[in-house]
């Protein structure tokens, strides 16, 4: 395919800018493997304290940073449990079962939205030497195949009280959770105290090239560092890229705002030729999630129509399609995406 005009692919497309660059090129470095990187350690210690845990361990992707997260509450043979569309089930390569042994349930969430009472009633915390013992439930936010969604806090506060109460522990899959964080002004504290462990990404919407951050405590970092080892993620000089990640938590959280704004704005246009395709009032954050079943497309079929206009998206499933808005998106890329995207939308495939 030729390059698309706007690639509505992954936020996980954005490239470095110049400043972040710059800042790249000039980091103090070390070896981060004898701990000896004061770049890397910089950033783990702020993205630790603006959760409002006491350390943080920079690891080489979000997945690695979930899985670090998971092996530190969950033995081989018991289980987590987390949402039917959690990226930690779907997107990780079955890695909670072929690296530690852990097996997990699901309950299904509309849109990846959180009900406390799904997971607390799922939960088998006392399941003794017959039934598999649950030590974990994941949170993803926001979530990412469910659209963007945001959590409600009041949720995730019932749910930390419910397995506070029954020694189940929290883990949160915050990818994304600077979006939830500009899209609702909680404090990004107020979400980290809520859980055991929290990786956010810094290679999503905030641009970095690589890394993510698991934050928990001292103790558990200590752990997680054992572990990283372990699963080969022991980098040297790589404060080089965490001098990205700083760059980023500078410059690109206040701006994830626009990214908001703009889905919002294709998904009133979408809604308003297409209506049933998407309700505006969901896309709370920089992902839209399209249903082209109403007009008769499957969704590979839209994939490939969209491409031949230059915008490039994902499929989700047979009906659905993917938008993502991110850094390399301007308003000029969301009016093409519109008027390229929206008309063949409602027209339907001829
Ligand atoms: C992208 C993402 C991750 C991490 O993915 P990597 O590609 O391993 O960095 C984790 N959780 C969610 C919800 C994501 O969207």
């Amino acid at each position: 395919m030729s390059t698309p005009a706007v690639d509505l692919l992954s936020d996980t497309l954005t490239r470095p800018t110049e400043g972040m660059r710059a800042a790249m090129a000039s980091a103090v470095v070390g070896d981060d493997v004898f701990g000896e990187d004061p770049t890397v350690r910089e950033l783990e210690q702020r993205v630790a304290g603006l959760l409002g845990h006491e350390d943080g361990l920079f690891t080489p992707t979000g997945s690695m940073a979930n899985q670090l997260g998971i092996r530190l509450h969950v033995k081989p043979g018991e289980e987590l449990v987390a949402d039917s569309l959690a990226h930690v089930l779907r997107a990780e390569m079955g890695a909670a079962a072929v690296l530690s042994g852990i097996s997990s349930r699901s309950w299904v969430g509309p849109h990846g939205l959180l009900d406390a009472a799904q997971p607390l009633a799922l939960m088998i915390p006392d399941g003794g030497a017959y039934q598999v013992n649950t030590r974990l439930v994941v949170v993803e936010n926001t979530h990412n195949f469910g659209g963007g969604t945001v959590q409600p806090l009041e949720q995730i506060e019932a749910l930390r009280s419910g397995t506070r109460e029954r020694g189940v522990a929290l883990h949160l899959d915050g990818a994304r959770l600077w979006n939830a964080h500009v899209a609702t002004g909680v404090a990004l504290e107020t979400y980290g105290r809520l859980f055991d462990t929290v990786s956010v990404c810094l290679s999503k919407g905030l641009g970095a090239p690589v890394g993510s951050v698991l934050v928990g405590s001292a103790e558990q970092m200590a752990e997680a560092r054992i572990w990283r080892k372990r699963f080969g993620g022991g980098m040297r000089q790589v404060g080089i890229l965490a001098a990205a990640g700083l760059w980023a938590l500078d410059h690109h959280v206040e701006r994830l705002a626009d990214d908001h704004a703009r889905a919002r704005r294709f998904a009133e246009a979408a809604a308003e030729a297409a209506p049933g395709s998407i309700d505006p009032t969901r896309v709370e954050t920089n992902i839209v999630i399209l249903d082209v079943s109403v007009a008769g497309w499957t969704s590979a079929d839209f994939v490939a129509a969209a491409a031949e206009r230059g915008v490039r998206l994902y499929a989700v499933s047979g009906t659905a399609v993917r938008l993502v808005w991110h850094l390399d998106v301007d308003d000029a890329g969301t009016d093409l995406a519109v008027t390229e995207l929206v008309p063949l939308l409602a027209k339907g495939p001829q």
